[in-house]
């Protein structure tokens, strides 16, 4: 039977079939819909893990124990990860162990526009990069298979558009029972503890996995050539339906194997054709090394280095004309600049902050959104946990110049509850160490609600709504050294109790901690229909009385 999947659910299909055991990951658009996917399988577990960097290791600890293993993370999570993703390359796995970058070309959602190809160069392991929903599927099995016969982690690469995209995926069967890799811990020191003595010799072996992959890949099926016409183009993931339909008489190399390229592939394909093209989004990282061997192309000098392509692009690009229709460009649309839910609890916050003037360092989340009209009160965002380690750094700098406490308190940091714990709590563990004075709010509602609500260590649920522990702030603060009147807890949705706290804390030295709870308009609005609306919101009246600590009384 045929099934009409995303890229999404396409990938976890794909690693369904292939008998995974655990599915991890942190949500991030565009990768989010893959575990939300793969929990709807029998015979498998999946996890939101508290961040990308924990999820490869989770992912990483199945597989050596001899369960496939898939973990899923955006972009800018690669680098939260990055540090267990090039060690596990010198380890090596067991059974297989996949892991999907999922890239944001265009940044619909993301504070930059990296390009992970680079990852995959960098840390010496493969990287399958799927052009449709069916070959999502397909090369996730692949991947897997890839990454048992030769010992390695095996990048995934979608992005956006493939991510999100519905295509036809063929001979679907959810009744089949996936063979499963044989479980047991692989007690290996040599391979698996990376002491110098045991990483030099491992050192040697990703060299030669290397050469290896290089000859597989000349020759692996993801890999495809259609010949037409003397115009041939190099290309891979999505620009390949751009390029079959701006340049339907072109020869194609279609590359499925984005890292490591297969040269004498390249080269016989250059040598075929009369002038060639390398259609790549973001940067030159195949034209790059196709220039790199003295084949000549046209790359980075035709087509933008910035942002998503489409066909438009591709014929802007060549100087081919734009088909009959109406031009976006040509229409009277109206600007309309994001902003938060009407009802959200954030505003009442962000109200509290902008009357005092405040200096706010901002997050990741839906309230990054406050630095639009009409709140304003953003003036820094870099990353996941920045909030409160960049106040830090300010707080550092203006007690040198001699501000006073009263002075410095006019810096603040505000990071959502799934922040918090992804990398918030060691930069308020350093923050309270080092002696700092500074205010960091967390704006808790509860879930992980930019990228649709996902389970957080704050929720009180964990994956698939299942009811589990919740950190309690006080017990944590204190637990890290804060004393217990700088931290409170009060309703989200109260801004005179918002002020009060504020006003308060703003007196006490060192760091403070203000919890504003609430709940998400529009989780609300997806537990009404299921009937658990007025559990969730019993569940955060709780939070506000000293009788929640740590534990839901029906966990
Ligand atoms: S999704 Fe939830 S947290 Fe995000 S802006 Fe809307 S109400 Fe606020």
């Amino acid at each position: 039977m045929r099934a009409l999947l995303s890229g999404n659910e396409a990938i976890a299909l794909g690693a369904w079939e292939a008998g995974v055991a655990v599915g991890c990951g942190y949500p991030g658009t565009p990768s989010t819909e893959i575990l939300e996917a793969l929990i709807g399988y029998p015979g498998l577990y999946t996890e939101w893990s508290v961040n990308e960097k924990v999820a490869l290791e989770v992912g990483l600890g199945a597989s050596i124990a001899g369960g496939r293993a898939l973990v899923t993370m955006k972009h800018v999570g690669v680098n939260v990860a990055a540090d267990p993703l090039f060690t596990s390359v010198y380890t090596g796995v067991n059974a297989g162990l996949v892991v999907v970058t999922a890239d944001d070309p265009s940044m619909h959602s993301s504070q930059n526009e990296q390009d992970n190809r680079h990852y995959a160069v960098a840390a010496k392991l493969p990287m399958f990069e799927p052009s449709t929903p069916a070959e999502a599927r397909l090369f996730t099995r692949w991947a897997f298979e890839l990454s048992e016969q030769h010992d390695t982690p095996v990048f995934l690469r979608t992005t956006t558009r493939l991510s999100h995209s519905k295509g036809v995926v063929p001979e679907v069967d959810r009744t089949i029972t996936p063979a499963k890799h044989p479980v047991g811990v692989d007690q290996n020191p040599p391979k698996y503890v990376m002491i110098p003595g045991h990483a030099r010799v491992r050192r040697v072996e990703v060299e030669a996995r290397l050469a290896e992959l290089r000859r597989v890949v000349e020759t692996h099926p993801a890999n495809v050539v259609e010949r037409r016409g003397g115009v041939g183009v190099i290309t891979s993931g999505v620009p390949y339906s751009y390029v079959r339909e701006v340049l339907p008489d072109a020869s194609v190399l279609k590359l499925g194997i984005v890292h490591p390229l297969p040269e004498q592939l390249i080269r016989d394909f250059a040598a075929s054709v009369e002038t060639l093209y390398v259609v790549e989004e973001l940067d030159p990282v195949i034209e790059t090394q196709v220039r790199a061997w003295g084949l000549g192309c046209h790359g980075k000098d035709t087509f933008p280095a910035i942002g998503e392509f489409s066909p438009e692009v591709l014929r802007a690009s060549l100087g081919l004309p734009q088909p009959g229709s109406v031009a976006a460009g040509d229409l009277e649309v109206p600007m309309r600049l994001p902003g938060l839910c009407a009802g959200c609890p954030h505003g009442h916050v962000f109200n509290v902050l902008r009357d005092r003037g405040l200096f706010v360092s901002g997050d990741i989340g839906c309230y990054s959104l406050g630095v639009l009209p009409p709140y304003r009160i953003m003036d820094t965002l870099v990353d996941m946990g920045a909030s409160i380690t960049m106040a830090h750094g300010m707080d550092i700098v203006l007690a040198q110049a001699g501000q006073t406490h009263g002075q410095r308190a006019h810096v603040s940091a505000v990071i959502g509850d799934s922040t918090f714990a992804h990398s918030g709590i060691t930069g308020l563990l350093n923050a309270i160490w080092n002696k700092r004075d500074g205010l960091y709010v967390v704006l808790d509602n509860g879930t992980t609600a930019m990228t649709g609500a996902q389970e957080n260590p704050l929720s009180g649920e964990r994956m698939g709504h299942e009811n589990s522990t919740h950190v309690d702030y006080v017990l944590l603060c204190r637990a890290l050294g804060m004393p217990e009147q700088n931290v409170r807890i009060v309703d989200g949705n109260d801004t005179a109790a918002i002020s009060a706290a504020v006003d308060e804390l703003a007196t006490l030295p060192g760091v403070k901690l203000l919890a504003a709870v609430g709940l998400c308009v529009m989780e609300a609005k997806e537990l009404r229909k299921t009937g658990k609306l007025a559990e969730k919101k019993a569940w955060r009246e709780l939070q506000l009385t000293a009788a929640c600590r740590g534990v839901r009384t029906d966990a």
